[in-house]
């Protein structure tokens, strides 16, 4: 693009040189000194202070265009209202906040971005357009900058004195070359043009021919695209128009490109050779006959402007409302059901309500031979990224898999609860427990959780890939402990059930120890045997007639829960026929013959068998065997010389009887003799004797 920079003080011509540049060299002419007026226009209205810079927040929302050579502030045209007095006198004010001149240079770059251009102004060579291909500095002596605004003015109608205006031709020209930020100063490499003496044609050539020589070149074309071209029609077919449009050139406009011509309609219909014809330039091209340029032309450019930009608005909200609705969907994190429609080398192209989302490969389940096969298949897809510039929307399969896996897995979670069971197997094995899986979930079997036993190597109870039924002990923050041990009842539960206090069963000796005998009861527990439980007498003595691995009958004597101990009895089994024999010696008791041997015979005496001595049997008479006076059945009194239950002994002799009624009879006579003999010889008589003793004893208590 070719740029020249036109910078000077008021009055120099720049407006007027530059204006005629533009239009012979058919380039865009940019007065930048209009909108520092119009930005001065619009302070003032606002009634703001000019000198403050805080005071330009309203450029924010102001709108200064061009449009055919007008300046429009905020849509009005305000061309003639900023060349008041007022604002010539203000305009210096805003031109020197820095704020203003950052806002209109920015501007000033962003309209001639892209166009050939000419600006005036006071600092385009130095700031707006340093990279100008033709800066000019144009000058001029104060009275003549003075007289050419003058006359401006009076052909305006404003009536200012020649000395006024040069008043304020200074003052602005100080206040324009001495401001702090892009004072008026001519660039290093811009060239100075005096125009005091010179026409303005003379120095718009001076200017248009510096700017071939710094290479403009004359486009080929007289009028732009879009350029509102004026002629007459020379030609008329049923479909197109030809247009003179001045000096060698030539344009022509088709049927369809003009607008109110109905279609299928001849233009015979509607235009005759001579008449005058607006149109605006569409293209450029070449007569095929001549060679010469040929203007395509159009009358419907604005509308094709205005359906465009609608178009483009339409598209714009398009785009917005996808990137909104993908956006919506991306933070909700939600996963959408897309249907694929092309597959291509990285991906595929999927169609989600009516929107083009593509799946890059990496991100799909399965490999691209596989998803050409699911054309037209729905597939579940996340949002991962928008590129907001192209309004591209790539989404994730496998993330959207991960989602439905993670939901499926916490739905599953949170429907288990404590006390369930669970087939489960096991995964891991840990120095303290195991790992257990069941569905998409995972527990913890810790070792004192295995066995109702303690458990000391986890690898003696468990293997992984083992499969247990387990119970859901605890769900405690995500996480889920499971117990093998809680799947059985406690062995002393079952210990309860099988043995109750009273029971008789054969228990198997296990171990005889120093405190009695341990007898099995369980797999786990075994019962205790006191030793003193193990006879009511205590010349069976269990060392002697137990063994380990023999069995008994033993009676459940106490069951202590708390302890987890039995306590067992054998003799409790056992009839204690010694339990009611309370003798003392001396009793005399009857007893009946139950067999004889060569040194006695046994006796029977309630339910226990006592003995009775062949040399026990008469004091008078010598016996060989008892049953020579006492037959086997006989009942005889007998006394007891010595009984001692706890060993089964009962001894008792007939002769004691017959000695104690000898004595008896003795005692009798000597009781006669007592009243005619001194007591003092009888006991010296009997002295020693116990029977004595006890007489005497008896009579005392009388
Ligand atoms: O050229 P014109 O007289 O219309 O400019 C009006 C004022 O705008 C100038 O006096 C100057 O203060 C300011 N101006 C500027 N920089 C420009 C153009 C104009 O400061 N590039």
């Amino acid at each position: 693009m070719f740029k020249i920079a036109i910078d000077g003080p008021a009055g120099a011509g720049k407006s007027t040189i530059s204006k005629e540049i533009a239009k012979k060299l058919n380039i865009e002419y940019l007065d930048t000194g209009a909108m520092y007026r119009a930005v001065t226009l619009k302070a003032m209205r606002l009634g703001v202070n000019m000198e403050d810079d805080n005071a330009y927040g309203f450029l924010d929302g102001t709108d200064i265009t061009f449009i055919n050579g007008d300046i429009y502030l905020d849509g009005e045209n305000v061309s003639k209202a900023i060349r008041s007095v007022e604002i010539t006198n203000n305009v210096s004010t805003p031109s020197k906040i820095g704020c203003v001149r950052s806002y209109l240079v920015e501007l000033q770059r962003k309209i001639s971005e892209s166009i050939n251009v000419v600006m005036d102004g006071r600092d385009i060579g130095t700031v707006v357009l340093p990279n100008a291909n033709l800066k000019i500095y144009l000058d001029a002596s104060v009275e003549c900058r003075a007289l050419r605004r003058k006359k401006e003015r009076d052909l305006a109608g404003v009536e200012l004195s020649l000395e006024e205006t040069i008043k304020e031709i200074e003052a602005r020209d100080l206040k324009d070359s001495t401001r702090k930020i892009n004072p008026l100063r001519k660039a290093d490499d811009a060239i100075i043009v005096d125009s005091s003496d010179m026409t303005i044609e003379e120095v718009v050539n001076t200017i248009i021919k510096l700017a071939y020589e710094r290479g403009f070149k004359k486009m080929s074309e007289k009028f732009v695209n879009g350029q509102n071209v004026q002629g007459y029609i020379i030609h008329v077919t049923p479909s197109y128009l030809k247009i003179e449009l001045g000096e060698d050139a030539l344009g022509i406009i088709y049927s369809n490109d003009i607008l109110d011509v109905v279609d299928g309609h001849s233009l015979h219909e509607y235009y005759n050779v001579g008449e005058q014809f607006e149109a605006q330039v569409k293209s450029l091209s070449k007569d095929q006959k001549t060679g010469q340029p040929l203007y395509i032309l159009s009358t419907k450019l604005e509308q094709e402007r205005l359906a465009k930009e609608a178009k483009e608005a339409a598209a714009k909200a398009r785009k917005e409302a996808k990137l909104a609705k993908f956006q919506a969907l991306k933070e909700a994190d939600e996963i959408i059901s897309a249907k694929v429609s092309k597959v291509l080398k990285t991906g595929a192209f999927l169609s989600y309500e009516g929107h083009e989302v593509f799946l890059p490969v990496k991100q799909s389940e399965v490999s691209l031979e596989a998803l050409s096969k699911l054309v037209g298949e729905e597939l579940q897809v996340l949002v991962t990224f928008i590129d907001a510039e192209k309004a591209q929307i790539q989404v994730s399969q496998t993330l959207a898999s991960r989602k439905t896996a993670r939901l499926a897995k916490k739905a599953e979670f949170d429907a288990l609860a404590e006390g369930q069971v669970v087939t489960a197997t096991v995964t891991t094995l840990l120095p303290f427990g195991a790992i257990l899986s069941f569905g998409s979930q995972t527990g913890l079997l810790h070792q004192s959780e295995i066995d109702h036993k303690q458990v000391r190597d986890v690898k003696q109870h468990l293997q992984v890939g083992q499969e247990v039924q387990a119970k859901i002990i605890k769900i405690e923050e995500g996480k889920i402990s499971l117990s093998l041990r809680a799947m059985t009842r406690h062995p002393w539960e079952i210990l309860c059930e099988q043995y109750h206090v009273g029971d008789v069963f054969e228990g198997t000796v296990e171990k005889i120890i120093p405190a009695g005998l341990i007898i099995k009861l369980t797999d786990e527990y075994s019962g205790l045997m006191p030793k003193g439980e193990y006879s009511w007498l205590l010349t069976d003595k269990l060392e002697e007639q137990v063994t380990e691995g023999s069995t008994l009958k033993v009676k459940v004597l106490d069951i202590d829960s708390k302890k987890k101990r039995v306590s067992l009895s054998r003799r409790a089994t056992l009839e204690n026929t010694w339990g009611d024999i309370k003798l003392n010696r001396n009793d005399i008791i009857n007893v009946t013959i139950a067999a004889v041997d060569e040194k006695g015979a046994k006796v029977s005496y309630k339910n226990v068998t006592g003995y009775l001595p062949v040399g026990e049997v008469s004091a008078t008479r010598r016996v060989g065997r008892v049953d020579e006076i006492y037959p086997v059945g006989t009942e005889v009194e007998a006394l007891v010389l010595n009984c001692d239950p706890l060993r089964a002994k009962l001894l008792v002799s007939i002769k004691a009887i017959e000695l104690n009624k000898e004595r008896e009879s003795f005692d009798k006579y000597m009781k006669q003799q007592d009243s005619e003999t001194p007591v003092s010889t009888m006991a010296d008589l009997f002295a020693g004797l116990n029977l004595f003793e006890e007489e005497a004893s008896k009579k005392s208590k009388k």
